[in-house]
This record gives structure tokens, C-alpha cells and sequence, in this order.
């Protein structure tokens, strides 16, 4: 079933912020369930074009929002296709145990995948003390102002948020199974602007030159680590992207010298540690620094049961434990992390996520699917212990 749902999503093109009919398909999918004492609860929203669709079962009768609740989030939503694909990329076309299309990998299969385990779990079994749902959103490859965030604030307001949730991106690297990410890096852009004072070259003394001022401090700047990570993190390291000055010519210093950069951050930095350590290089050099922080850097530690369980269903699955994972960009995981949401990011490998001739392996997607099942029953078994 994952297989002929992962076809049907992508043959809609869905590429940001269209949704094409796809939420309409899963809730069918959902309401011909056919399990006793189950209800269920949709909650859609739709901004500036953006959809987003919440499906919640829980026992019947049971107390909304007193249980232990997990969820399955994700995006479905892709990039465009660019040209020169091998075969049409919305034609789902299935080729020597591969298939083929945008957003095979990123992120249709973990849709599929999971939306076919809660099917098949909940008709083998109803839900007695725990409640399901999922969280997608057509906006996650965009700016992602109206999609999981806005959900999670209303879900926040009906007293709805889960307890845990896993998102089902791409995240392997060789085969589904390989890796988890149990957090992310931040990310905060900045740009360093060195002031000098424009003259002709033939009097320097009559110049500042701020690309003589930067020279002997640009190497505790460029590609230093900020601090030394943990057992969780990568050092943050401060990575310059662009820098530029003067008007390309030999005959005239320039105004002022302009850097960008990034630092991908573990939470042993910030943007004063930032701040405080560009003071201490810079000293007194005349200068402007402006740091914004794009996301906060997150963590669910490796001793939580959403962790530990889900590794363990990974072990049994793939005979070998994932490793832990914190590298990468940013991803909608955050968001559940920033509303308190213990959250991990499982799904197939993603070695062609945004390419061309992106394609997944139907193998790594019916494993996904497998790996769901079994980690739904044991969520189902013992859900207090994942509040
Ligand atoms: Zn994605």
C-alpha cells in the first residue's frame, strides 16, 4: 500500500505552496478505517495559500488531549523539477526496483510510508490509551511562515499539541534505517562590515584601508570553530561566504570591506558568544556587525523512549542500530522542538533530494513502512512512557 500511495502522491504536482488534491486523498484513505470505539478529529487551515491539514484519532469516548499522543508530521509539498529528467518527473515511473519522480525522496515516501502504517495499524488494532495523528503542510520547501508553525500554535490552543513526533524526511544516507536526526544545528547569518576611508593608492598614509586593517585578523575569523560541540554537536563554525570591497580598479583603497558569513550552531554558541568573540578579534578596528539568528539549534536527547524505542525497532528491522544525527539544514522539526515536542526525523535516503532524476528505492521505502508498524504497536503498548 505505501507503493501505490507514494505513485498517486507523486503524479499531483505539488510544488509549493500547492496541495492539488492530495489532502482530500489521505483524509479518504483515513475515514475507511473500519475499527470500533474509534473517532476521529480534522483540523485544516489555509493561509496565503498554504494548507495544512491535522488528523487526530483517539479512543472514543476518550478525553481529547488527556493522552499520550504521537504524531507524524511532514511536508507535501516539493521543489520544481528543473529539465532534463530520464523520465517525466511527475509520472511516478517505477524502473529496475526504483521509482522515479519529484519528491519521490523529499519527502512523498515518508508521507506514504507513514500514512499507510496508521492505516494498517489501526485496522489490526483500535487505540485504547494513547492518541494518533499527523501534521502536513504544503509550505515546508518555502518560507514556511504559514504552514507547521501556524498549525502548532492553534494545536497549542486546543490543548492538541503531541507529546512526541516524528518527521518523516529523508534523512538516511545508504539505506533507510541508517540514520536518525534527533536535533539540528541553528543557523545565524551575519555580515561584518570594516570601515576604512577611500583614497588614491599612491598615499596611503592619507587612506585607511580596511582591507589592511582586516589582514591580520581575517584568520582568526575565517572557518575558526567557535566552540568545541559535545557528544550531540559539531563545533559551530564560523563560515565566510562572501567578501568584497573596492570598485576593481589597482589606483583607489577602498571605503569599507564587507563580509558574510554563517554559523551553523551547536547551543554552546549564540549570537552574543558571536558577538563577543568578533569584539575580542576586532578589538578596536573601526567596524559594524549585524548577526540574525534564522533558527534555533535543537535537541532530544538519546535517553528519551522515542529515541531509544524507535532504535530499537531500527535494530530489529535493518540489524544494525542508526546513528544519532544532528547534521544538515533546518527542517520543521524545529518547530515541534520550539512548542516542547520530543522530536525525531526518520525516512529513505536523500541522495537526490532537489535533484534532477530524483528517485527512491522501493526497498528503503517499504522498510520505512515496516519500521512504522513496529514502532506503532509499541507506542500503542506503552504510551505513558512517552509523555
Ligand atoms: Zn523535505
Amino acid at each position: 500500500m505505501p507503493l501505490a500511495l507514494l505513485k498517486d502522491l507523486v503524479k499531483l504536482p505539488s510544488i509549493t505552496p500547492q496541495e492539488c488534491g492530495i489532502y482530500t486523498m489521505i483524509k479518504e484513505k483515513f475515514s475507511q478505517i473500519q475499527t470500533p470505539l474509534l473517532e476521529s478529529l480534522v483540523i485544516e487551515q489555509e493561509n496565503n495559500g498554504v494548507k495544512n491539514l491535522f488528523y487526530l484519532f483517539y479512543p472514543k469516548g476518550a478525553d481529547i488531549g488527556a493522552l499520550p499522543h504521537l504524531c507524524f508530521a511532514g511536508h507535501i509539498d516539493v521543489v520544481p523539477t528543473g529539465e532534463n529528467w530520464q523520465y517525466e518527473p511527475f509520472s511516478a515511473k517505477e524502473v529496475d526496483g526504483y521509482i522515479y519522480g519529484r519528491g519521490t525522496q523529499d519527502m512523498k515516501s515518508g508521507v506514504s510510508a507513514f500514512v499507510s502504517a496508521i492505516c494498517q495499524s489501526l485496522e489490526s488494532q483500535s487505540l485504547e490509551n494513547c492518541m494518533l495523528s499527523i501534521l502536513l503542510t504544503s509550505d515546508e520547501e518555502g518560507d514556511g511562515i504559514y504552514g507547521t508553525k501556524i498549525m502548532l500554535e492553534t494545536l497549542q490552543k486546543r490543548h492538541l499539541l503531541p507529546h512526541c513526533c516524528i518527521v518523516a524526511e529523508p534523512t538516511s544516507t545508504h539505506h533507510t534505517g541508517d540514520t536518525i536526526k534527533i536535533g539540528r544545528r541553528g543557523s545565524i547569518n551575519g555580515t561584518l562590515i570594516i570601515e576604512g576611508k577611500q583614497g588614491h593608492v599612491a598615499y596611503p598614509q592619507k587612506c585607511l584601508n580596511p582591507i589592511e586593517l582586516l589582514g591580520s585578523k581575517l584568520g582568526l575569523l575565517a572557518g575558526v570553530n567557535l566552540d568545541n560541540g559535545n557528544s550531540y554537536f559539531e563545533p559551530s563554525k564560523l563560515v565566510i561566504t562572501d567578501i568584497r570591497g573596492g570598485m576593481e580598479v589597482v589606483n583607489v583603497t577602498p571605503q569599507n570591506l564587507k563580509i558574510m558569513f554563517n554559523v551553523r550552531n551547536s547551543p554552546l554558541s549564540n549570537e552574543d558568544s558571536i558577538r563577543n568573540y568578533i569584539e575580542g578579534v576586532l578589538d578596536t578596528l573601526p567596524y559594524t556587525l549585524t548577526l540574525k539568528t534564522s533558527s534555533l539549534p535543537f535537541i532530544t536527547e538519546s535517553n528519551t523512549e522515542l529515541v531509544k524505542s524507535l532504535n530499537a525497532v531500527i535494530e530489529t528491522k535493518v540489524g544494525k542500530k542508526a546513528e544519532l544525527s544532528t547534521s544538515g539544514g533546518t527542517s520543521d522539526a524545529r518547530f515541534f522542538s520550539a512548542f516542547g515536542v520530543k522530536v525525531v526525523e526518520l525516512g529513505v535516503p536523500n541522495d537526490r533530494i532537489h535533484a534532477i532524476n530524483e528517485r527512491v528505492k522501493i526497498d528503503d521505502i517499504l522498510i520505512l513502512h515496516d519500521i512504522f508498524i513496529d514502532f506503532l504497536a509499541i507506542f500503542k503498548k506503552s504510551a505513558r512512557k512517552f509523555v
